[in-house]
């Protein structure tokens, strides 16, 4: 997920000795994939979970997960500005409340919706070192952690508008 409305499209990263990650563009079939859960928390885990919130920093972004950048692994990062933050099989255990708010994608440049998502979520998972953590979130960060786990299971944010006759979805466009 992305604050800005303008989207670098740079695929630099700041470490070049490091491969560096792609960023994928909606309809790229990646993104419609269901992604495996980690089972060996390793250096390459830890590691991709850096290159992951730098490239996103990179990127103007706020939130981030693996198929956008080609990985089919249930790992997401996110920086609202408080802290960043990096689950890994990450499952809401419990919501509450409910906001509609444009939300907008790295992997869906110029296109913005107005998404209702739950304010208040409880979130469990891993860290990169395989750490259990279980966090309590609201407001804007518990949104990015919905759009990004939605990543996860091949949903984007055109799945949330409204279906047009005829059955094509309706995305509005900048
Ligand atoms: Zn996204």
């Amino acid at each position: 997920m992305n604050a800005s409305k303008k989207n670098s499209r740079k695929l630099i990263l700041s470490d070049p000795v490091k491969r560096p990650l792609c960023l994928r563009v909606y309809p790229d079939p990646v993104l419609r994939k269901k992604c495996a859960p980690v089972t060996t928390y390793d250096r390459m885990i830890h590691d991709l979970a850096n290159d992951m919130l730098i490239f996103m920093r990179e990127h103007k972004g706020i939130g981030l997960a693996a198929p956008q950048v080609g990985i089919l692994k249930e790992i997401i990062v996110a920086d609202i500005g408080l802290g960043q933050i990096c689950l890994i099989n990450p499952k809401i255990t419990h919501h509450s409340g409910s906001e509609k708010l444009e939300e907008r994608c790295l992997s869906l440049p110029e296109y913005f919706l107005e998404i209702r998502r739950n304010t208040h979520i409880t979130v469990s998972g891993f860290d990169p070192e395989g750490k259990k953590v279980k966090m309590e979130i609201q407001g804007l960060l518990a949104r990015v952690i919905q759009h990004e786990i939605d990543h996860l299971h091949g949903t984007l944010i055109c799945d949330y508008a409204p279906l047009r006759k005829g059955g094509g979805i309706e995305v509005l466009k900048n």
